[in-house]
């Protein structure tokens, strides 16, 4: 653990664009200001991007109207928009380790993770949705009376995107993937602390054919630059991932300006139910990746381990040993598990959670403070004894804080795991199916993992129940999101 004192190690990789991609050309921002964008180990800029104001959205959208409106791409064949879309896919695999480097930089995420896992997951995910575009059509509709029927399924125009910081590659995907596919124009809006990965991919695009002004990317604050695109009047369709509160934010300003649909994908606190016939060493294992996994900051961590009595005290002594191994260290050392927390602010948050639970009197089994003295590394944590009126089991926490609850049968735990505003996703290990059945139909959420955690694939659809989000993503769900049906009634003459 003494890694994340060393000097950090240098990614071989150079940051090649950071100017706002508008109209298929890299810009500086209308204003010409910057903002630095910061490595997470030490806190020291990586390099300076431009910062994008209500003036660069308007750019964008009147880009992204453009090339609507006058075309080539929602009028293009379906088929050559898949072409555009495979060729990039491609072009991300030929380029996948600079892509990898520079996201493990901007993020602090391992080396390990982006380069074997999120790599491949993104170019996969762009050939899932070339595989769409050119499968996408409407029906013929039986109606009473002498009528021809028929739906068209148009794209809707103009979608807003704005994005996090925690997967900036994999909600790129998600977002831009189906709206292309579908033949609309985008306005990405990325994370203020990771914009550099996105910019690449745009390059990339462009490389690949993609007409100008299809796809923008504008980097910049949520206040300056998310919401001028999401209260604008010329953009057709937005999509959000983020907190629940900027939900409620960027909802509201849909809604204000111009009432344009709005899909959300936003916080959780996903219980993750440890049967008394569990696997415990397997529980154990997953339990831990579900909740340390991408050092904590993932919308649908396991974040709340409810744990059965008979196999609770085993099951605790046993995660906490798992956490002790951790690796905690620079992402691009070689077995590292777990690198820095994304940001100062976020580094404080995870703290203030951690002396919260200490104060509340749960049972600090390890962990329980910073690791090193720069950067924004923290100690893989884990709490027991933890009660379901505690802070650290009711707030999303975003960091590597286990808190593990003791439940005595599965009526109850039911009723708790579904006790909270969130329903992203659960976990459950039992080795009896009807166990499984019954919690899978009970637990109020978007997915529910059986026995593994995690899983993610091009074509499983992925959202939340309650205030974890509106709509679906990934998937033939995800189409719904980027089409409007028009339906077309004709007269028959001669029924
Ligand atoms: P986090 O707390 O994880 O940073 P946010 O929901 O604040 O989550 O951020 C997610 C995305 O929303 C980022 O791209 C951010 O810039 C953007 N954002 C933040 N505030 C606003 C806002 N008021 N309007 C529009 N977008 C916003």
């Amino acid at each position: 653990t003494a890694a994340a004192l060393e000097e950090p190690i240098s990614p071989p990789v150079q940051v090649s664009y950071t100017q706002h991609l508008i109209n298929g050309k890299f810009v500086d921002a209308a204003s010409g200001k910057k903002f630095p964008v910061l490595d997470p180990r030490t806190g020291e800029a990586i390099t300076h991007v431009a910062e994008g104001d209500a003036e660069d959205i308007n750019r964008a959208v009147a880009a992204a109207r453009k090339a609507f409106d006058e075309g080539p791409w929602p009028k293009m064949s379906a088929y050559e928009r898949s072409r555009v879309l495979l060729r990039f896919a491609d072009l991300v695999e030929k380029h996948s380790e600079e892509l990898a480097l520079l996201e493990s930089w901007n993020t602090g995420k391992p080396y390990s993770q982006t380069s074997t896992s999120e790599l491949p997951s993104f170019a996969r995910l762009f050939h899932y949705y070339a595989g769409w575009a050119d499968k996408i059509h409407g029906l013929t509709v039986p109606a009473d009376g002498n009528y021809h029927v028929q739906t068209l399924h148009e794209p809707i125009g103009v979608a807003g995107q704005i994005i996090p910081w925690n997967f900036p590659l994999i909600m790129f995907a998600w977002k831009v993937g189906p709206a292309l596919a579908c033949g609309n124009t985008v306005v990405l809006k990325t994370a203020e602390q990771t914009p550099l990965t996105a910019l690449y991919a745009g390059k990339l695009f462009q490389e690949a054919g993609l007409p100008p002004g299809v796809l923008n990317i504008v980097s910049g604050y949520g206040p300056t630059a998310g919401a001028p695109l999401a209260s604008h009047v010329d953009v057709d369709k937005l999509a959000f991932t983020g907190s629940t509160e900027t939900g409620k934010v960027v909802l509201e300003l849909a809604a204000r300006s111009n009432l344009k649909p709005v899909t959300l994908e936003l916080g959780g606190k996903s219980p993750f139910i440890v049967c008394e016939d569990a696997d415990v060493d397997k529980a154990v294992e997953l339990a831990h990746f579900a909740l340390f996994f991408n050092q904590g900051q993932c919308c649908c961590a396991g974040s709340r381990t409810y744990v059965h009595e008979r196999v609770y005290d085993e099951f605790t002594e046993k995660a906490k040993a798992r956490a002790l191994r951790r690796v905690v260290g620079d992402p691009f050392k070689k077995g590292v598990e777990q690198g820095p927390q994304i940001d100062s602010e976020q580094f404080q948050k995870v703290l203030r959670y951690i002396r919260s639970g200490i104060e509340s009197n749960a049972t600090l089994e390890c962990g329980g403070d910073r690791l090193g003295s720069r950067g924004y590394f923290i100690q893989p944590t884990v709490f027991s004894n933890v009660q379901e009126d505690m802070l650290i089991a009711q707030d999303e926490i975003f960091g590597p804080v286990q808190t593990i609850l003791k439940f005595k049968d599965i009526d109850e735990v039911i009723r708790r795991a579904n006790n909270t505003s969130y329903g992203l996703a659960a976990g459950v290990f039992t080795k009896n199916v009807d166990t499984a059945n019954t919690f899978s139909r009970a637990l109020k959420a978007g997915t529910v993992w059986v026995n593994c955690f995690d899983v993610f694939d091009a074509a499983i659809p992925f959202g939340g129940y309650k205030m974890s989000g509106i709509g679906r993503e990934k998937g033939i769900y995800s189409l719904n999101n980027y089409l409007q049906v028009k339906a077309v009634v004709t007269p028959l003459k001669n029924p």
